[in-house]
């Protein structure tokens, strides 16, 4: 950023320059959403209600903040002769250090991903605004100069700071001395924005994008000072066009679901719909209302920040304290969205008393449980709605398995796998559909978890499967085989890796202790491969291919292996079994071989075989390309 005194005018007025990227982000910002334009009023707005909610915070614990005005409040105003909006808010305000970080600082850390992740279709880009927080920016598609004066609440007279920028690369400060702390923003229209200086109009924006805002929204209005008197004068009234109270206080009955769904826009900054959401009143010797929702689609960061959450606002008696969603929600439920208003906790709680409240972990229970009854139902009912939750939160839900064993039961009911029972990959059976689709006299859940999804389901471990026509349920999300390592039993039945172990089912099958097979041979393979196996015998699973890799109950699938690996963990080394299909043509070939080197080709080839089956790597490539040549020429 540079700094130049302007000469005129005294030194008072400083200007500087936006970043380059600021720049970029403001035009690109101003074009993808001129189709939107009026969505400016609802990011100011918005701005206006978390300083009025950030004043309420700070004077709970020093009420001189209000300097004797608590009547908390945003203005809007039209100047037709002037060209110009106006919105104020007697909220918290700004220092002149906060001016420059906030406003003059686009190019904070969400910049860059906000360039990166706006795709050309105006309405999902208009989305991203909110959540890479440039909202106050988008005064800028209708304004060609923006007037910010502002004074920070307890800050003397003096502290006022004057900003104006034309947003075309810089912008100027100015100290000057404010009346008032809190905000005001003056938009000069651009030509061609007159619209926006219709009364009327302006008054439909307002109500149709900030309606449930907390705080009265006020416009002036000429009344006549006697409404009796035809003749009578006018004078300027401010009149609330807004509701204002908080939607979550009144009764579900007084609520539609359109106000639902914008309250939803407002607090989870994703202007979408919401898939569904949860409105309820907790009483008791602690009480509290939630107003939860379940996005339709994942917010862009959702994935990504598993550390850094946020989407859940905790307010006491009405007054915004802080977001708490880390303190009362489950990482594994970190798509949820929404407002605790709480009876019970004292207005001074801070983070780390709420860490370890058995209030708070109390209501988090009761959210858990809320939000799981939702989803239950949701999945009984609706399943095509919970298809779509699946979908795009599938994979988060599937934590919970491992992070809140006291629910496993229950999330596992919840789960959606691919399976051998249907050719597309999507993940739509559940654990209920595959036991009132199995056989009576089979015993367990058959799954396999491999690298990704085609791996699963050409695994030669599925072959005997396939041919028995027992359904397996496909895992190739990166999470499965760490969640199915903490998940045995579903209910009663257990669930079983077709990779891994004997399998039991099918001991006593028509394979079984085929005598013909010479054990020798296996002892033979066993040598070659040295520590490379821990074993080589005969299959039970395999129909058509030559050779597969085993490994014990409870060690971790090799893909997985690999990937800890890759990431530089420390594994121990663990040998898989090789198991061979005796009735295969190469195994054949191999009970007749004299040649000992051909002998020991065959029994590597059976094992890369195996690993390649897999989705695994050779640790020597060219010996196994080498050998195959060997072997075909
Ligand atoms: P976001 O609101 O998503 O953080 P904005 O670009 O709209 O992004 O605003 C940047 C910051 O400027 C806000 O986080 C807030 O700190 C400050 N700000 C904006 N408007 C106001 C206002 N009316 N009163 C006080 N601070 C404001």
């Amino acid at each position: 950023m540079s700094t130049k005194t302007s000469d005129k005018n005294t030194a008072k007025v400083e200007n500087f320059e936006f970043q380059a990227e600021a720049k970029q982000v403001l035009q690109l910002m101003i074009h993808s959403l001129y189709s939107n334009k009026e969505i400016f009023m609802r990011e100011l707005i918005s701005n206006s209600s978390d300083a009025l909610d950030k004043l309420r915070f700070a004077a709970l614990s020093d009420d001189s903040l209000y300097a004797g005005d608590g009547d908390l409040h945003i203005e809007v105003e039209l100047n037709k002769e002037a060209g110009t909006i106006t919105i104020r808010d007697n909220g918290i305000g700004m220092d002149r250090d906060e001016v420059i970080s906030n406003i003059g600082t686009i190019a904070r850390s969400g910049t860059r991903k906000f360039l990166e992740a706006l795709s050309g279709d105006d309405k999902k880009d208009a989305n991203l605004i909110g959540q890479f927080g440039v909202g106050f920016y988008s005064s800028f598609i209708v304004a060609d100069k923006v007037t910010l004066t502002t004074r920070k609440a307890g800050d003397d007279k003096s502290a006022g700071t004057r900003w104006e920028s034309a947003g075309d690369g810089d912008y100027s400060l100015e100290n000057l001395e404010l009346d008032k702390h809190g905000t005001e923003l003056v938009l000069h229209l651009k030509d061609g924005e007159e619209e926006f200086l219709n009364d009327w109009q302006l008054r439909n924006i307002i109500t149709r994008y900030s309606d449930h805002i907390g705080f009265p929204i006020r416009m002036p209005e000429e009344v006549k000072v006697d409404p009796e008197n035809e003749e009578s004068e006018t004078k300027t009234e401010w009149s609330d066009i807004n509701k204002a109270s908080a939607l979550w206080t009144l009764p579900k009955s007084e609520i539609s679901a359109e106000e639902y769904k914008k309250f939803y826009n407002h607090i989870s900054h994703d202007f979408g719909e919401p898939l569904t959401w949860m409105h309820n009143r907790v009483e008791g010797n602690q009480s509290y209302t939630s107003l939860l929702y379940i996005p339709t689609e994942a917010p862009m960061n959702m994935m990504m920040n598993r550390e850094d959450r946020e989407g859940l606002k905790l307010y006491i008696k009405r007054v915004f304290i802080m977001d708490a969603a880390e303190q009362l929600l489950p990482h594994y439920l970190r798509f949820v969205r929404g407002v605790i208003d709480s009876d019970d906790l004292p207005l001074n709680v801070s983070r780390e008393i709420l860490q370890d409240s058995p209030l708070a972990r109390k209501i988090q229970a009761g959210l858990v449980k809320r939000v799981l009854d939702t989803l239950e139902k949701m999945a009984k009912n609706e399943p095509e709605q919970y298809q779509k939750f699946w979908d795009n939160f599938g994979q988060v839900l599937k934590e919970g398995m491992v992070e809140d064993m006291p629910n496993q039961q229950r999330i596992a009911k919840l789960l959606r796998f691919a399976s051998t029972r249907s050719d597309a990959d999507t993940q739509n059976v559940s654990l209920d559909d595959y036991i009132s689709d199995k056989a009576d006299d089979q015993d367990d859940i058959w799954f396999i978890s491999a690298d990704n999804p085609a791996a699963a389901r050409h695994s030669p471990h599925l072959e005997v499967f396939s041919k028995d026509k027992v359904e397996v349920l496909l895992m190739s999300d990166r999470i499965d085989e760490w969640m199915m390592g903490y998940f045995r039993q579903y209910g009663e039945i257990n669930l079983k890796s077709v990779a891994k172990g004997d399998l039991s089912k099918k001991e006593d099958d028509d394979k079984a202790e085929d005598s013909a097979v010479d054990e020798l041979l296996f002892t033979r393979i066993a040598e070659v491969l040295g520590d490379k196996v821990s074993a080589v015998k005969a299959s039970k699973r395999l129909t058509e291919s030559a050779s597969c890799l085993i490994l014990d109950e409870n060690e971790m699938a090799l893909h997985m292996q690999r990937l800890m690996e890759q990431a530089g963990q420390a594994m121990p080394h663990s040998a898989p079994a090789l198991e061979i299909n005796p009735e295969h043509a190469i195994f054949k070939k191999m009970e007749k071989e004299q040649d000992v080197e051909r002998f020991a080709d065959y029994s590597q080839l059976l094992f890369e075989q195996a690993i390649l089956a897999e989705g695994g790597q050779l640790e020597d490539p060219a010996g196994f390309v080498h050998r195959i040549n060997k072997l075909l020429v």
